[in-house]
This record gives C-alpha cells, sequence and structure tokens, in this order.
C-alpha cells in the first residue's frame, strides 16, 4: 500500500514500513527484558535520523496498535530526532542537510555526503524495577 512520495527522498513510505520496525524494535526490547529476567518494559527510547525515511506519526500509531500482548504493552514510547547532517565533497563545509541530495549551501556546487540522520536505532529500554 503506497501512502505517498516524498520529492527528493526516493523513497516509498507506508504504514508496513513503519509497522515493520515496530515489530523489530519490540523483539529488541522483548529480548533484552528477557536478559534482564523478564521484567515489565516500561519506556523504549530510540534515535530517528530525520533521514531515515521514518514518519515518527506512524511509528507511534503502529507502535500503539502492536505493544499489545507484548512484554512492552505498557510501555512509552520515547522517540529521540537526529537532524540531518552532512559533508560537502567539494569545499569540506558541514551543513544541515533536511533531505537526500541536498545541494551545499556554502559553495552550492557539491552535493553533501551525509553524515548524520539515516540511524534508526534502540538508544535504551527501561524495565520495571522491583
Ligand atoms: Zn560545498
Amino acid at each position: 500500500m503506497e501512502i505517498g512520495r516524498r520529492p527528493g527522498r526516493g523513497y516509498l513510505t507506508g504504514t508496513m514500513h513503519e509497522m515493520s520496525l515496530i515489530t523489530n524494535i519490540l523483539e529488541i526490547a522483548a529480548e533484552r527484558a528477557h536478559q534482564a529476567g523478564d521484567p515489565e518494559i516500561t519506556a523504549i527510547e530510540i534515535e530517528v535520523g530525520q533521514l531515515a525515511a521514518v514518519e515518527i506519526p506512524a511509528l507511534r500509531f503502529c507502535f500503539q496498535a502492536a505493544r499489545e500482548h507484548t512484554v512492552g504493552a505498557q510501555a512509552e514510547l520515547v522517540i529521540h530526532e537526529i537532524p540531518g547532517r552532512g559533508v560537502c565533497p567539494r569545499c569540506g563545509e558541514e551543513s544541515a542537510a533536511d533531505f537526500f541530495a541536498a545541494v551545499c549551501p556554502a559553495c552550492g556546487q557539491g552535493v553533501l555526503e551525509i553524515t548524520q540522520g539515516k540511524e534508526l536505532k534502540v538508544r535504551s529500554i527501561q524495565v520495571a524495577s522491583d
């Protein structure tokens, strides 16, 4: 199901993408909780790069739906957004990049090579202590 194509990003996004990410995040959380003796998970903190082609509202929606009947059923999803940055291969300046293939604002010639903002990772899993 295609929801929309965002110009300049070259990505097709849809809720299925976010749902598979959330499934994966919940699996990581369940694994960590299991290692800690299966306490209830209270919060899952993730980092989402602004260039990660992830729709945060869709991510939250999928989390609400997917966490039921899992060890994360009561967990809060804490999202840290990581801004996009890139380095110009022509002049070497580092700049903010809010989309892929952004032209260097310093020299107007080079296309920024993205150095930050593509990440999507679990930062921490918080569990209930007894
Ligand atoms: Zn440049």
